[in-house]
């Protein structure tokens, strides 16, 4: 499970994050909503050590991870996956190519990548796309490979930053569908930021709201939608 202690965190005059207390259960699928700049990418990039925060404490488990430096940060970060909105795919790769990235980087060997890429096109169902240039693809089929690159290294967690936001409403339940099947199969943890209240409904087994900074409101999804107690999560679940 991934706890976040009394988290605070600054950018010159604006508190992007206020004494933020989280618990994601490990094996949940864990939604984080709130309007535009309530701080939600800033706490995902904590969450997944990306930045560090000005005061507070991350845990993964009972291990401290946000005091983690050099081969230890790196070999922490290597258990977690991300997938964002505008993919951050490589554009000089092709899909297999982009999959393969990770595993490159790790120094795993050439024959049991191709392996793995092959094992990752059928997890993500893009098997007939393995040598497509990206030019090529959907915004659905993108973000496939994102989630196979994501997942090439066994990530314990998987981040997704507003993954569904670029996509239509069909493709955005596609891939709510993927992630779900993925964690089931996977038992992978699965953290994600939205502003799509559909999401949240679709996936999540919990949720919490921030609202300038502070996580005014969290519970089960059945909690908070059905008896918002917040004007922040109000304003969202009545949108
Ligand atoms: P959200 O993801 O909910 O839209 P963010 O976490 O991106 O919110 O931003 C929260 C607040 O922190 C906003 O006021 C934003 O302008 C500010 N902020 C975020 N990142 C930075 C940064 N790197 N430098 C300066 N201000 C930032």
């Amino acid at each position: 499970m991934i706890v976040l202690k009394g988290i605070s965190k600054q950018y010159a005059a604006v508190t992007a994050i206020r004494h933020a207390d989280l618990l994601v259960p490990e094996g949940s699928i864990y939604g984080i909503i709130g309007r535009s700049g309530a701080g939600k990418s800033t706490l995902l990039r904590i969450m997944s050590l990306l930045e560090a925060p000005d005061t507070g404490e991350v845990y993964y488990g009972t291990e401290r991870v946000d005091t983690l430096r050099g081969m230890d940060l790196l070999q922490r970060r290597r258990k977690m996956g991300m997938i964002f909105q505008n993919f951050n795919l490589l554009g000089s790769r092709n899909v297999t190519g982009n999959i393969a990235y990770p595993l490159e980087i790790g120094g795993v060997p050439k024959k049991q990548i191709e392996k793995r890429v092959d094992e990752l096109l059928e997890l993500v169902d893009i098997q007939d796309k393995r040598k497509a240039r990206l030019g090529e693809l959907s915004g659905g089929q993108k973000q496939r490979v994102a989630i196979a690159r994501a997942l090439a290294v066994n990530p314990e967690v998987l981040f997704c930053d507003e993954a569904t936001s670029a996509l239509d409403p069909q493709t955005t339940r596609s891939i709510l569908t993927l992630i779900q099947e993925l964690h089931e199969r996977l038992g992978i943890t699965v953290a994600l930021i939205t502003h799509q209240m559909e999401v949240i409904r679709a996936v999540c087994e919990e949720v919490a709201v921030l609202d300038e900074g502070r996580i005014v409101e969290r519970g089960t999804v059945d909690e908070v939608f059905r008896d918002p107690k917040t004007a922040a999560a109000r304003e969202l679940v009545y949108a």
